[in-house]
């Protein structure tokens, strides 16, 4: 059975390369589709994020990486694919989550979503804290791949954010 899972991957954490490591165990194949998003702003492009994905994927012998620009079951379709893999974290996914599975189903009833719970130790994880963390300068080695930390440091270093600090009062002492 292939699998596809789909997403934004901006960039790729932890969280997501638990949930691919095990759909790989699952299924024949996995086929991870980053999907081009013209309404989000991204970080980093579709480009990079693929090499992000491969870097931290290699051990993965079942694994494919692709794009793709069109509904996710017609991409799930020509894929040839019987499942849409998707990863569970909180309460607050599953509303989206559930939607997103009932209106795929109602595209394509012949096509799958089947959703893994997230691991303990990542459930409060998304790519959008990651790049927060980041941004103000905080280690986010723990949460995503070596490679993916490097590139986020890199980013950040290079375009400071724009943080406003409290200038001193420094009192001013009489001249005369
Ligand atoms: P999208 O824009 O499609 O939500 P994401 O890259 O944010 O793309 O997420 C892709 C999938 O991975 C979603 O199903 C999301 O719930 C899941 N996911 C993201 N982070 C985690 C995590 N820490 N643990 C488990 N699943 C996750």
């Amino acid at each position: 059975m292939i699998a596809v899972y789909p997403g934004s991957f901006d960039p790729i954490t932890l969280g997501h390369l638990d949930i691919i490591e095990r759909g790989c165990k699952l299924f024949e194949k996995v086929v991870v589709a980053v999907a081009r998003n013209p309404n989000k702003a991204p970080l980093f492009t579709v480009q990079r994020r693929l090499e992000q994905i491969q870097t931290c994927s290699q051990h993965l012998v079942n694994l494919e990486l692709d794009t793709f620009d069109t509904l996710t079951v017609t991409y799930a379709q020509k894929r040839k694919a019987q499942v849409l893999l998707r990863g569970l974290r909180v309460l607050s996914d599953f509303e989206y989550e559930l939607q997103m599975a009932h209106t795929n189903h109602s595209l394509s009833p012949q096509i799958e979503t089947v959703f893994l719970a997230t691991s303990n130790e990542y459930s409060f994880l998304s790519s959008s804290l990651v790049k927060e963390i980041a941004k103000f300068g905080g280690s986010v080695a723990h949460l995503v791949p070596k490679n993916v930390a490097i590139e986020l440091e890199e980013c950040f270093t290079k375009t400071p954010p724009l943080v406003s600090i409290p200038t001193p009062i420094v009192p001013t002492t009489p001249t005369d």
